[in-house]
């Protein structure tokens, strides 16, 4: 008998097979390599959403946990994933830099927005109007991270590759069976792909596809990722990440002609020097309509759980709220009604 059945192995999965781990349980993943989010995601945690100027929904504590989350998982690893590096907000007007320093005023922004104009100059991106700087941001190389999991979990036995077949769970009095698996407990974080678990697809799970480019640009001078109406995220040896489009309608996972032709006019709006596109990937981000997580036990089955909902923020995300579900698993500690999925029971 194992304490905790994980379906799915992206940045969900992964927060909670480590926080059980952590505290003394054992767990067993299942996962079919069917969703590609985590794997292509840009990776970045800033604590402000920066079209709105709000503070992202318990920021400060979000940034707290994510520190000692992947500190503790690179040295398990023996990786570097977490990169400590400035955002900078490109400035395109007078108006927007005033409206930086109306939101820098802000109790709840000040810790996170500089009040500083950023007047560097980069080579091969024109900026006459500066840069204001996020602070306490960064971003996680979740591919390299997923990648050394698996080949953790694999080397422990712990990973079966394989696609999880709903109809074949069995409830015991003491634990759930699948297959010949018996758990006391079965956590759901399929991501986008939760559309097919019988269990919790009433849930209201949008998907939002982004698509982004890995570009090669020589001339392109940068140690800091920028943020416009896209990201520049500079990896080393000439390549930078550039995402993401936002996509309502398509729900596959596959790069399109649309979507390359977005990013490249939003792109030569800021570089003024040339560059190639050297990959081209998607994925679907598993959003939600009320922009909050779904987390928590089913209404009816007490020892099937969903850890969901991680939107645009899974690198942030992921850990905290690992850690609400598990302690409410173990602990019967009340989930914060926010992201708690008894929020849409009566839409059942
Ligand atoms: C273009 C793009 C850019 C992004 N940029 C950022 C960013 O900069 N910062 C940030 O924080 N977030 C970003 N995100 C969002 C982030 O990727 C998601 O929040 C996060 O990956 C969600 O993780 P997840 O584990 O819930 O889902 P997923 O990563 O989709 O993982 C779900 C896993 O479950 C598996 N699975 C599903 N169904 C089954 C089944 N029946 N049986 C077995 N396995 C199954 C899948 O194979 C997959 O491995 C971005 C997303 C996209 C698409």
């Amino acid at each position: 008998m194992i304490d905790y059945l994980i379906v799915g192995s992206g940045l969900a999965g992964i927060s909670f097979a480590e926080t059980a781990m952590h505290n003394q349980k054992s767990i067993l993943i299942v996962d079919n390599q069917s969703q590609s989010s985590s794997l292509i995601a840009g990776g970045l945690y800033n604590p402000v959403i920066l079209k709105r100027f709000s503070e992202v929904w318990q920021a400060q504590l979000q940034l707290v946990i994510l520190d000692n989350f992947y500190l503790k998982l690179e040295s398990k690893l023996q990786i570097k994933v977490d990169f400590k590096i400035p955002i900078l907000r490109k400035f395109f007007s007078v108006e927007e830099q005033n409206n930086w320093f109306a939101a820098a005023d802000n109790k709840l922004l000040a810790p996170f927005l500089s009040l500083e104009v950023k007047k560097t100059k980069y080579l091969g991106i024109n900026s006459p109007f500066d840069y204001g700087e996020v602070l306490q941001t960064g971003y996680v190389d979740t591919k390299l991270l997923l990648v050394a999991y698996k080949k953790y979990l694999l080397e422990n036995n712990l990973l079966l590759q394989d696609t999880f077949d709903y109809q074949l769970i069995k409830f015991h009095d003491d634990c759930v069976q699948y297959k010949l698996i018996k758990a006391k407990h079965i956590i759901f974080a399929e991501g986008f792909g939760l559309h097919e678990n019988p269990y919790f697809n009433y849930l209201p799970l949008d998907g939002t596809k982004g698509e982004l480019f890995i570009i090669k640009a020589p001339q392109l001078n940068l140690d800091v990722i920028i943020n416009t109406s896209v990201f520049i995220l500079p990896l080393g040896n000439d390549l930078f990440k550039v995402g993401a489009t936002y996509n309502w309608q398509d729900k596959t996972s596959s790069p399109t002609e649309e979507g390359k032709l977005e990013l490249l006019a939003r792109l030569q709006e800021i570089l003024d020097c040339e560059f190639e596109i050297v990959d081209h990937f998607a994925g679907v981000r598993p959003t939600v309509r009320d922009r909050k997580p779904l987390i928590g036990s089913h209404p009816k089955f007490p020892r099937l759980h969903i850890l969901n909902g991680l939107g645009t923020r899974g690198v942030m995300l992921g850990p905290s709220m690992a850690i609400a579900l598990f302690e409410s698993i173990e602990y019967q500690k009340p989930l914060d009604k926010a992201i708690d999925i008894k929020r849409y029971e009566k839409k059942m």
